[in-house]
């Protein structure tokens, strides 16, 4: 009886004339349509997870790689089935002047900046002893400086509406894991940087955040031994959540920093690793 009156309700007809409206629109969750990206990385692993979430609200996403040509193009050709649009651009993001060609490649495709995603990174983890001047710039080369070198290109990008700039860290930057010197400190930097630019940048209207991922399943993490056996079963024993991460864990809270939703989080860093940390 409550039930009866409360349907027929002019009030509870509207909502549901909403309701009906939105899942009849197929784009009612695009959030992000008529913006472009750039996904440093994508070519497998947490990168191209990234690069499909965006492209399913709707960015257009330059799928970059560094020497995966054929991971690059099965992003982009995964977008694509999806209705997206995507393009596989190569460049090696340690070199600014593959950088530069990088952002210029995206203008001439797309015609346009918005989002920049600094997800590109490598970590090998080398007790002290063992820590040599290459790995050190190896690391650094790519993980800060690339991160750097990506964001001042960005920038020259960038319309008067500003942008959104979201840096990979991880959770070992703040973990203190023996035996991850250098690979914990490329991300503590990312982290400041994170802050930093956040603060230079926001006047021009863009906005710069940060996600920390926990232990994600990816090529990257499997390729060093650690999504199987001990090394997994003592990190979701750590994990609230109780298991380790997928690449859409991630990519879910860095396709809403990009979007308008977030447009008052800046300088955050978003620790994303099912309570680890
Ligand atoms: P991944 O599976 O090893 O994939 C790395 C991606 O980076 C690939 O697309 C690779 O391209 C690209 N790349 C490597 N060197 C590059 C360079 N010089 N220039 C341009 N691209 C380059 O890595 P992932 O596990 O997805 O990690 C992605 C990011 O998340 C990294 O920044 C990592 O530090 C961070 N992270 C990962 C985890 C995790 O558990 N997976 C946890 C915390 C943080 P090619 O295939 O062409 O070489």
């Amino acid at each position: 009886m409550c039930t009866e009156r409360y349907i027929k309700s002019p009030a509870s007809l509207f909502v549901a004339e909403i309701a009906a409206r939105a899942i009849q629109q197929p784009n009612h969750m695009s959030k992000l349509t008529g913006k472009v990206a750039v996904v440093t990385g994508a070519s497998k692993g947490i990168g191209a997870g990234i690069a499909k979430s965006l492209a399913a609200e709707g960015a257009a996403v330059v799928v970059n790689y560094a020497s995966s040509r054929e991971g690059a193009d099965k992003t982009v050709a995964e977008i694509a089935k999806a209705g997206g649009k995507a393009v596989a651009v190569q460049a090696d993001v340690s070199k600014k002047a593959d950088i530069v060609r990088l952002f210029a490649e995206t203008k001439k495709v797309f015609g346009r900046l918005d989002i920049l995603v600094n997800n590109a990174g490598i970590y090998a983890f080398t007790p002290l002893e063992d820590i040599t001047e290459e790995h050190f710039h190896r690391h650094f080369d790519l993980n800060v400086l690339g991160t750097i070198l990506a964001a001042q290109e960005a920038v020259k990008y960038f319309d008067e509406k500003g942008g959104s700039i979201i840096n990979l860290s991880s959770v070992v930057s703040t973990l203190g894991i023996p035996g991850a010197a250098v690979y914990s400190a490329t991300k503590g930097a990312v982290n400041s940087l994170t802050l930093v630019l956040a603060k230079e940048l926001g006047p021009k209207k863009i906005r710069v955040n940060g996600v920390a991922p926990g232990m994600v399943e990816t090529e990257g993490t499997a390729a060093g031994g650690m999504t199987e056996g001990e090394f997994r079963k003592d990190v979701e024993s750590k994990t609230p959540v109780g298991r380790i991460g997928q690449p859409q864990d991630i990519a879910s809270v860095v396709t809403f920093l990009a979007s308008d939703d977030a447009s008052w989080v800046s300088g955050e860093t978003w620790f994303v690793s099912g309570g680890f940390r």
